[in-house]
C-alpha cells in the first residue's frame, strides 16, 4: 500500500509502498478515507529537536483519521466491518493507575499513533478496536477526520466555566478557532481573540469570535481592558505557546480568574508568577489530549446538536499523492485544517 513514511533521522517525508499492516488480535483494520495534517506532523516532517527525541525512523507518519472497518481481529469487540469510525490516536494502557481512575489521557503508557508506532497517513492501519469512535455514516469524511483536534479544543473550552462568562482566546489555529465555537455553544457572554495573521482572526470571527486582536498592529492589553470596562477577562484559553502572548493573557485575566493552556511553548519562559497567578488567585489548567471518553462524548453531542459547525474549519482539500502541496499550505498558516485523502474520489469537496 501507499504510505508517507519518515525514513530518515532528517528532514522530509517520502511516499513509498509498504505491507498492508497485520491486524491484532484485539485490533481492527481500517480502509483510510480521509486524514488531516496536525502541527505535530509538521515537526515530524520538519525533523525538529521534538521530533529527533520523539520518533524513530521508519515510520508511517499521521494521527488524525476516519475509515472504514474492514477486517477485525479475533478478540475485537465494537465497532462491524464497513462502519464508518474516527480514531483516538492516543494508545493506553488501561492498566496503569491513571487509566484505571478516569485519567487515561494521563496514561504512563501511552503510545501515539504515528509518533511512536506507525500512523494514518497511509491506505490502511490497524488500530485497538478501543480506539475507534464510530461515526454516522453520513458525517463528512474531512469533519470525522478531524475530530480528533476538535477533541483538543472541546477539553480546553470545557474545563474552565465559560457560560455567562468573558473568554480570550490566544491563538486562533485550528485549535483556536475550534475553540471559540465551543466556547460560544457553551454560552460564553463576550469572546475576544489574538492572533499575528489575519487571515487566521477572519476564521476567528466566522466561527464566533465578538472581537479579534493583532499583537503587530494593535494594543492587545489596552484593547482587552476597555472592551471589558476595566475589569479584564474571566476564563484565558491559551492556544498559541507564543511567550507574549501568555504574557497578555495572563496580564488581562481577573483576579480569581482560571486560564486553561494547551499550546506548546518551545522553551522555558519568563514568566511573571507572582503577579499573574500568586497574587490573583489565578486557576490554571494544563490541559493534554482529549478525556478518555468524556471529550468524545461532549463532542458527538455539540456536533450532532448543531450547537458546532466545524464545516468553515476545512478549508483545504488534497489527495494523499499530493501531500507535499498539503503540507506547504499547512505550513504557510494560511489555513484551517488541511485534509488529505488516499483516494480523490473519496473527497467530499473540490481537491486544490
Ligand atoms: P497552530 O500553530 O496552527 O496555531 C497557533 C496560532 O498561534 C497560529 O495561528 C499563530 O499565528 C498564533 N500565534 C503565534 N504567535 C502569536 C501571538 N503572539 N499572539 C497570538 N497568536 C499567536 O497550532 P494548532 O494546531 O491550532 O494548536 C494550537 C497549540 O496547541 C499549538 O501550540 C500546539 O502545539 C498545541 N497542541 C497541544 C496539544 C496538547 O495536548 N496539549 C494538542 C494539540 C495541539
Ligand atoms: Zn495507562
Amino acid at each position: 500500500m501507499r504510505a508517507v513514511v519518515k525514513t530518515s533521522s532528517s528532514p522530509g517525508l517520502e511516499m513509498i509502498d509498504v505491507p498492508v499492516p497485520a491486524v491484532g488480535p484485539d485490533e481492527i483494520l481500517l480502509q483510510v478515507k480521509a486524514t488531516s495534517i496536525c502541527g505535530t506532523d509538521l515537526h515530524i516532517r520538519n525533523w525538529d529537536p521534538w521530533a529527533q527525541s520523539h520518533v524513530t525512523p521508519p515510520l508511517v507518519v499521521g494521527h488524525e483519521m476516519c475509515g472504514v472497518v474492514v477486517d477485525k481481529g479475533p478478540r475485537a469487540d465494537g465497532p462491524e466491518v464497513g462502519q464508518l469510525v474516527s480514531v483516538e490516536s492516543h494508545i493506553v494502557c488501561n492498566r496503569c493507575a491513571f487509566c484505571r481512575t478516569g485519567k487515561g489521557h494521563l496514561c504512563e503508557n501511552t503510545r501515539i499513533l504515528g509518533v511512536g508506532q506507525d500512523g494514518v497517513y497511509a491506505e490502511y492501519v490497524a488500530v485497538p478496536a478501543m480506539n475507534a469512535w464510530p461515526d454516522p455514516p453520513d458525517m463528512p469524511y474531512s469533519i470525522a477526520s478531524l475530530q480528533e483536534n476538535f477533541g483538543n479544543a472541546v477539553h480546553t473550552a470545557s474545563v474552565p466555566l465559560v457560560s455567562g462568562r468573558k473568554v480570550l482566546v490566544t491563538g486562533c489555529g485550528p485549535v483556536g478557532v475550534m475553540a471559540i465555537a465551543v466556547a460560544r455553544a457553551l454560552g460564553a457572554r463576550l469572546i475576544i481573540a489574538s492572533d499575528v495573521s489575519q487571515f487566521r482572526l477572519d476564521m476567528a470571527k466566522q466561527m464566533g469570535a465578538d472581537i479579534t486582536v493583532n499583537p503587530i498592529s494593535d494594543d492587545v492589553v489596552g484593547t482587552i481592558m476597555d472592551v471589558t470596562e476595566g475589569e479584564g477577562i474571566d476564563v484565558l484559553l491559551e492556544m498559541s505557546g507564543a511567550p507574549s502572548a501568555i504574557d497578555q493573557g495572563f496580564s488581562t485575566l481577573k483576579p480569581g480568574g482560571e486560564a486553561a493552556l494547551l499550546g506548546l511553548t518551545s522553551g522555558a519562559l519568563d514568566f511573571n508568577l507572582d503577579d499573574h497567578i500568586i497574587f490573583k488567585g489565578a486557576s490554571v489548567h494544563g490541559i493534554v489530549g482529549r478525556r478518555l471518553w468524556v471529550d468524545w462524548y461532549q463532542m458527538r453531542g455539540l456536533l450532532r446538536s448543531g450547537a458546532v459547525d466545524l464545516t468553515p474549519v476545512v478549508t483545504h482539500r488534497y489527495a494523499l499523492d499530493d501531500f507535499e502541496r498539503a503540507f506547504e499550505t499547512m505550513a504557510s498558516g494560511e489555513c484551517g485544517k488541511v485534509i488529505m485523502f488516499p483516494d480523490p474520489a473519496d473527497a467530499d469537496g473540490q481537491l486544490e
